[in-house]
């Protein structure tokens, strides 16, 4: 048995882009962050978190890493109860002053 398989009958994620978790995490942090800049802490590659992968469930998301696959953060909601808790996730910039001239 290798832990690093998941199982085949455990719940099935859809696997999607950074641009999916862009709803969900304006929610928490008021602000759309799909033009945000992540950086991760186990690779040191930064880039927009359109451009990360999301797994995506029922109740919750994951953000990997694009060139490492590690989690940089969860958001999980359930019931009336929403949590984020960030992993790999080495940095998050906004930049405000893109695009607005
Ligand atoms: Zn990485």
């Amino acid at each position: 048995m290798t832990p690093t398989h998941p199982p085949s009958d455990g719940p099935q994620f859809t696997r999607l882009d950074g641009n999916a978790a862009g709803g969900p995490l304006s929610e928490i942090f008021g602000a759309d962050l799909t033009d945000a800049v992540v950086e991760c802490g186990a690779c040191q590659q930064s880039g927009p978190l359109a451009e990360t992968v999301v797994e995506l469930d029922a109740h919750g998301l994951v953000v990997l890493c694009r060139a490492c696959e590690h989690q940089l953060l969860s958001y999980v909601w359930f019931g009336g109860v929403r949590s984020v808790r960030f992993h790999h996730l080495a940095g998050l910039i906004l930049d405000g002053s893109r695009g607005s001239g």
